[in-house]
């Protein structure tokens, strides 16, 4: 009889080897974490885990989602943009594979639960879009009839994460539907300008209906703006989620 795997969730800190270092823009990275080739993360998809350190003698945390496909045995992985003054951010970009990161988790976050929607938004800028990527990996992979809506904005071209892997997904899967936007764009460039206006919401969401939910992630600035853009177009509060 198989066994059912090994959930991990821990209050306090605990070591993960790492494993892969993968680069994935110019400032941002992938990190690979070992688990027991039998356990997984007890998270839904969304939920965050909080890396712990100690720098100067001060103690300091920092919350990421894991990018990888919710339900992988044997790995995780967080994927972060490197802040030339960021604390953690920093510390984990100078690691190198076999050192152990210290971690706690995973904490519940607004997060996605199976059926809770049949027609979802993506709005995320920059790294908020790793909640995103774990949920629609999910979603894809589980063959959820879902339709799914992204909306991604950068600041520039060389920014955008994961890019192969959306227009894989736009080709690959026809309920998967990607608009970039970008802050300074190329010439040429097919997706929009500028910041997410309420326009692109209306033609690239789907409507607010009883069955539509949407994700939104970003910078703070952002995400208060485009909270009350989408309560403005008549999205209720219950169905705008904040990972
Ligand atoms: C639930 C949750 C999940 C998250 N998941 C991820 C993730 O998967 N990947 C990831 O890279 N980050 C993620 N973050 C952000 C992350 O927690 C840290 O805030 C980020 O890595 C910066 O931490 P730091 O210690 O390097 O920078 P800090 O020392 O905290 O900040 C230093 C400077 O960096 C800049 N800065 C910090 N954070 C941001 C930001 N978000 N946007 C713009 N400028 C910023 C500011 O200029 C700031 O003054 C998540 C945050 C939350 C709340």
């Amino acid at each position: 009889m198989i066994s059912p795997p090994t959930r991990i969730k821990t209050k306090t800190p605990s070591p993960y080897i790492l494993t892969a270092i993968e680069t994935v823009t110019h400032d941002t990275k992938t990190f690979r974490f070992e688990l027991p080739a039998d356990a997984t993360l007890d998270m839904q998809p969304g939920d965050f885990l909080y890396v712990h350190a100690t720098l100067d003698g001060k103690t300091v945390k920092r919350a990421y989602t894991p990018s990888s496909l919710p339900g992988m045995m044997g790995f995780f992985d967080l994927t972060v943009k490197r802040y030339e003054t960021g604390v953690v951010s920093k510390y984990l970009h100078d690691r190198h594979t076999g050192d152990a990161v210290l971690m706690s988790g995973p904490n519940s976050g607004g997060h996605w639960v199976d059926g809770m929607a049949t027609r979802v938004g993506f709005v995320a800028g920059g790294t908020g879009i790793t909640p995103m990527i774990s949920i629609i990996r999910w979603i894809l992979n589980m063959k959820l009839k879902v339709e799914l809506f992204l909306i991604f904005a950068n600041k520039t071209e060389s920014d955008i994460m994961f890019r192969q892997e959306w227009e894989d997904n736009t080709h690959q899967f026809p309920n998967f539907h990607c608009h970039h936007v970008l802050e300074q764009s190329p010439s040429g460039w097919s997706g929009s300008t500028g910041r997410i206006t309420s326009e692109i919401v209306q033609q690239r969401l789907p409507a607010p209906s009883s069955d539509t939910c949407v994700f939104l992630c970003g910078p703070p600035p952002m995400v208060d703006s485009l909270e009350t853009t989408l309560k403005e177009l008549g999205y209720p509060e219950h169905t705008i989620i904040l990972p």
